[in-house]
């Protein structure tokens, strides 16, 4: 909802000030998508308000839960008929994690990734973005779906920091206590490692976590398979992370895709050891490796066998890793997977 054009109307209309916090709340908190459901407000209002303004600015074209009802994917029509996807997950028992798109398609063209085949359709603006994560509010509230939804990820379609000035605006209204009041700790921003917007995040967002698509620890490789590296390379990569631990001293997440035959050696593992270890204190570094969702494209999974290696090698090296079990891929909702259609 544009809350800025909601101020206006009820300001034109001499409607009291509690009546802005009042309806913010049912939107941003409650998730109510449409404004016929406010029943605290009177019907002319709910009227005019129906009439001026969208709750979501898109409309919900389908909704899919994978097989173990552990992962939502939605699929939203912006007004211009773009389409972009959100996918919540449970990673535990009544804990949800949504994951959230910042832009239609990417143009960053990493080679395993589905959103990068696209190309880039546009920046979504703030609203858009915001919407996401208030949807699902309203999707576990209208399923009585038990749990606790404080985590939101900016991981689905696009680069976030390639559209920064409406991440910055949405990361404000998701955090903002008068609004969506989302905790501070519960979001991650994840990039693929556009360096200007990781210094800008370290200056304006110390409380928000940050996370680094890293994939590859040789030049090379990532040259390679994610062209951002010919801009940013590993080098500059790494001092944009320096500063951005200088200025936070928070866990800095590193992501890693395994792929069979392509980064998950030992050569890999040691590599990758050793370039984090050169970025600062290796307590605030963890990695977390994850399963390749195929997307039909030649890339191969790595074994199991593979990623327990690999991860033995990290951790040898003195620096905290995960597996991550994947979630969601059978409604191609998984990370690396969103084409903005529905595949099932
Ligand atoms: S992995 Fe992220 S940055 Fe790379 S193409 Fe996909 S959406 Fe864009």
């Amino acid at each position: 909802m544009d809350y800025k054009k909601l101020e206006k109307l009820l300001e034109e209309n001499n409607q009291p000030a509690f009546r802005f916090k009042q309806i913010t709340k049912s939107v941003f908190y409650d998730g109510v998508g449409s404004f016929d459901e406010i029943t605290t407000i009177s019907k002319d209002l709910r009227k005019m308000l129906s009439e001026e303004l969208s709750s979501y600015p898109f409309t919900v074209k389908e909704v899919v839960v994978s097989g173990d009802k552990r992962a939502i994917k939605a699929l939203f029509e912006l007004s211009d008929g773009n389409v972009i996807e959100s996918v919540l997950i449970s990673p535990k028992p009544e804990v949800w994690s949504a994951c959230i798109s910042s832009q239609v398609g990417c143009a960053m063209a990493c080679d395993f990734c589905a959103t990068g085949k696209l190309g880039l359709g546009r920046d979504l603006i703030s609203d858009e973005i915001v919407s996401q994560a208030v949807f699902w509010r309203g999707y576990l509230r209208e399923n009585n779906i038990a749990g606790t939804y404080t985590n939101i990820v900016y991981m689905g379609m696009g680069e976030p920091f390639m559209n920064w000035e409406h991440v910055k605006e949405s990361i404000e209204v998701l955090t903002d206590e008068n609004l969506c009041n989302f905790p501070n700790r519960g979001l991650s921003v994840s990039t693929s490692g556009v360096v200007p917007g990781i210094e800008k995040f370290a200056d304006t967002f110390g409380q928000i976590n940050l996370a680094i698509s890293l994939h590859f620890a040789f030049d090379e490789k990532r040259d390679k398979y994610m062209p951002v590296n010919k801009a940013y390379n590993l080098e500059k990569l790494k001092k944009s992370l320096q500063y951005y631990l200088s200025k936070n001293k928070r866990r800095l997440f590193i992501e890693y895709i395994m792929l069979d035959g392509i980064n998950d050696s030992n050569e890999d593992a040691i590599a990758l050891t050793k370039y984090l270890r050169l970025i600062g204190d290796k307590k605030l570094i963890i990695v977390n490796l994850i399963k390749y969702n195929s997307i039909d494209e030649g890339f191969v999974p790595s074994t199991a066998g593979s990623v327990q290696r690999f991860k033995e090698l990290v951790k040898r090296g003195g620096i905290a890793c995960t597996i991550r079990k994947s979630i969601g891929d059978d409604i191609h909702g998984a990370c690396g997977q969103l084409a903005g259609k529905n595949k099932c």
